[in-house]
């Protein structure tokens, strides 16, 4: 038996062995691993025990591993062994071949035999780990019967120890029969025995219990994750055990029933119902796991089976108020079946309870809009067969809307109509909206147009599932257009022909207007011509007239005084010269003033336009008239001119000829009164009115008198001293225009006229612009003038001819 310490590092040369160790067939098969001795064992209880045994049986005693490394410290060993024949390098060599022979027979089983170094008898015994070899246990170091001291002293000197030392040391070792030490070996041999099937056993068992102990770690960590899964549910969860205990209120539950889970765990007795109803109240979840009979009869039943509910019911005492709660309670059962508990989630669905309400009657409001609307809607499916039509729609097709859904669209359209609709469903596949019109055909055979507007439609993943369209029957606009384009065309046809007669009257009238500007032309000639050729016999007339009348007064009258008869005759022809006289003074004064007016429209007239302070001229115009005036003392005349005018810019002598003419006429057309001119200033403009107290206009008359040659029509006529040319206005309108001014009359009959005269004055007429002043011109009064020709009556406007 050897006497090397033990290792400090047995583990090391184990672990060289472990490939072999589990190796197949070597190894039980049974075990992942390969348990070392000093895995399986204390090897402080171990060495207590090996203690013990050596000093008991009185052996010295060590444990190697199979390879002969200490695995304790060796017990009870000889003073001989350990410290003279290991002292030599001999004896030591010997001891440890002995030992090394010794193992090696010991896995076949218990070993006994006589040392190789000291002739001491040694022992050994297998322990095993199943069928593996983990270690021997030496004991021995024990002298039987046989031993020849002669042989060990020869022996010491073979391996050069000390003699003395020797033979002390031999005397000292134990002396044990060979079958007292065969005893102890097979005492040894039973330990062992039992050791190796303890060492089978302790592994199981360790091997179990760390099985165990991942079991548990495994379940807290499956409880953990139940835990935060049912915490993490969106939906309000609850779960009871098999005696109804709360075992878990996830945070959704705390929100809805403001109860957190600390103190609602390990609540049982229905008290979890408290926060629904006020009070400890079985929930459905009693229901499914068979703690109560049937479910409270407020709950309204879904669906159920024999482990599960599902159930709809109002709650009063929820935090946020009544709310109407979904529920699905499930049993929970272990493997043989038994009820161990029982989960609850809970939906408060009042939101959409309230929103179902609302989707329903607005459903129910589309759907009576859509059923009563006048338009007719029509929807397809992605095949393009009829999903939907409403009554309308039906009506337009002559069928009910009944029989519609899934009838296809080609049916009911005209050849014409067919391919317009085909591209517009293609274009409402692509995803665009259209508008278009095209003929339907209904049931019945009749034609009627409709106008389209068509959306697609798309389910929520985007997916094209179909169409709507609304139809507009357009029959009765389609027939009015028609109607319009053949009127349309008609009429232009007509446009077209009047267009040409137009033409041809333009063209006439074109021609008519250079014969008329020729005429016009012949006419001024003429007129000047006659005029001349008429003006100077008259003027011959009028001195004769004048020189005969003087001399018959001077000197044919005195003689027929006293005879009655001549006085008579010679009165009548002083009359007649007077007429004569009278007539040829009115025929010079049309002649004047038709030279005068044709003068003016024909843009002859000299205008001799000058700036003045109209109140002088205008006092001269009213000298003019006081001849005629002191012929008419029934007449009384009154000037009242206020200095205030604004100075004009036009032809003094024809400023006078417009008063004069004014005057004259005033004076004419009153029998006895007064006459009036006034003079003031208005705005920028003078105003003149003069005003009689004569025969007056008859309304209607007050704008035809300014006409050509018009005259009023009168059965109370003033005699010879109103007749006149009817000219004399269409002069004044003609002069005033000229300047931009303006001249109108205003009358009663019987009471008498007033004539007025607004004059631009200098200061306005400079400010205005060209066409301010032209526009002024059409604002004025008489766009009806149609005026003639003739000059100024010397007489009557002061002036010369
Ligand atoms: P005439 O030479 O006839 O006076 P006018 O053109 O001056 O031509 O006048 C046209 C007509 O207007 C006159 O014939 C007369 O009937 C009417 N008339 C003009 N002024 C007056 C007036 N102050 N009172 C009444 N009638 C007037």
């Amino acid at each position: 038996m050897q006497s090397d310490r033990p290792t400090d590092t047995p583990s090391e040369q184990f672990g060289e062995e472990e490939s072999t160790a589990h190796a197949p067939g070597q190894s039980s098969g049974c075990f992942p691993e390969a348990p070392r001795f000093e895995d399986i064992f204390s090897l402080e209880d171990i060495q207590r025990i090996q203690d013990a045994f050596a000093a008991a049986a009185d052996v010295a005693s060590v444990i190697t591993t199979p390879e002969g490394h200490f695995l304790t410290k060796p017990s009870n060993f000889t003073a001989l062994c350990r410290d003279i024949i290991r002292e030599t390098p001999l004896g030591s060599a010997n001891c440890a071949r002995s030992d090394r022979s010794l193992g090696e027979a010991c896995p076949q089983g218990p070993a006994v035999a006589k040392c190789l170094s000291g002739g001491l008898l040694d022992g050994a015994t297998p322990i095993f780990f199943g069928k593996r070899h983990i270690a021997t246990w030496f004991i021995g170091q024990v002298a039987d019967e046989s031993f020849d001291a002669a042989a060990g002293m020869a022996y010491a000197r073979e391996i050069g120890a000390d003699e003395d030392a020797f033979r002390r040391a031999l005397e000292k070792v134990p002396r044990m029969s060979r079958e007292r030490f065969g005893k102890v070996c097979t005492a040894l041999y039973c330990f062992a025995e039992h050791l190796s099937a303890m060492a089978l056993r302790n592994h199981q068992q360790s091997l179990l219990i760390d099985d165990l102990r991942q079991a548990q770690a495994e379940l807290k960590t499956r409880d953990r994750n139940l835990a935060d899964l049912i915490d993490f549910l969106p939906d309000p969860t609850m779960v009871v055990n098999a005696q109804g205990s709360v075992v878990f209120w996830n945070k959704a539950m705390e929100k809805l029933t403001g109860i957190a889970a600390v103190d609602m765990l390990g609540k049982s007795r229905f008290e979890y119902g408290e926060p629904f109803y006020g009070a400890p109240t079985p929930l459905l979840i009693d229901y499914a796991r068979g703690a109560v009979g049937q479910p409270d009869a407020r709950y309204v039943v879904a669906d159920k089976n024999v482990d599960s509910i599902i159930a709809e019911v109002s709650v009063a005492t929820l935090p946020r108020g009544p709310r109407h709660i979904w529920a699905k309670a499930v049993a929970l059962r272990d493997d043989t079946g038994r009820i161990t508990g029982g989960i609850e989630v809970i939906r408060d669905i009042t939101d959409n309870q309230r929103a179902d309400l609302a989707l329903r009657e607005s459903e129910e409001k589309f759907r009576r809009i859509v059923e009563t609307a006048n338009e007719g809607v029509w929807v397809l499916d992605a095949a393009d067969k009829t999903a939907f039509v409403n009554r309308r729609m039906a009506a337009m097709l002559g069928c009910s809307a009944e029989e519609m859904p899934g009838s296809l669209v080609e049916p009911f359209l005209t050849e014409k109509s067919l391919p317009t609709v085909r591209a517009h469903l293609d274009k409402l596949r692509q995803g665009q909206t259209t508008v278009f019109e095209h003929e339907l055909r209904a049931v019945t055979g009749a034609v009627l147009w409709v106008m389209v507007s068509a959306s697609p439609l798309y389910d929520g993943s985007g997916r094209y599932i179909g169409a709507l369209g609304m139809f507009t029957d357009i029959t009765a606009r389609k027939k009015i257009e028609e109607e319009l384009a053949e009127s349309s065309h008609r009429l232009e046809a007509e446009v077209e022909e009047r267009t040409r007669d137009l033409r041809l009257q333009a063209l006439e009238l074109a021609e008519a207007n250079i014969r008329l500007s020729e005429l016009d032309r012949l006419k001024s000639a003429f007129l000047s011509t006659v005029s001349h050729e008429l003006r100077t016999p008259l003027t011959s007339i009028l001195g004769f007239a004048k020189l005969i009348g003087r001399d018959f007064n001077d000197q044919f009258l005195p003689l027929a005084t006293g005879v009655p008869a001549l006085e008579a005759k010679g009165r009548r022809i002083a009359s007649n010269l007077a007429v004569v006289y009278g007539e040829a003074e009115r025929l010079t004064r049309l002649i004047n003033d038709v030279l005068d007016l044709n003068r003016i429209e024909s843009g002859n007239m000299h205008w001799r336009d000058t700036r003045f302070n109209p109140l002088e001229v205008l006092g001269k115009a009213a000298n003019s008239i006081k001849g005629l005036l002191s012929q008419r003392p029934e007449i009384t005349f009154v000037l009242e001119m206020n200095e205030d005018v604004p100075e004009v810019r036009m032809d003094p002598d024809q400023l006078i000829q417009v008063v004069t003419n004014l005057l004259q006429n005033a004076v004419k057309f009153t029998r006895e009164g007064t006459v009036r001119m006034t003079v003031r200033r208005e705005g920028e403009a003078v105003e003149l009115a003069i005003a009689d107290s004569g025969i007056g206009i008859p309304p209607g008359e007050l704008e035809a008198i300014f006409g050509k040659f018009h005259q009023v029509g009168r059965s109370d006529t003033m005699g010879e001293t109103t007749k006149g040319t009817g000219l004399g206005l269409a002069i004044c309108r003609q002069i005033v225009r000229h300047y931009g001014g303006r001249i109108w009359a205003e009358s009663q009959l019987g009471q008498g006229s007033v004539f007025y005269v607004l004059l631009p004055g200098c200061d306005a007429a400079q400010a205005e612009t060209p066409t301010t002043m032209a526009t002024a011109k059409v604002r004025s009064p008489a766009a009806v003038d149609d005026c003639g020709v003739k000059t100024p009556d010397a007489a009557r406007c002061g002036q010369k001819p």
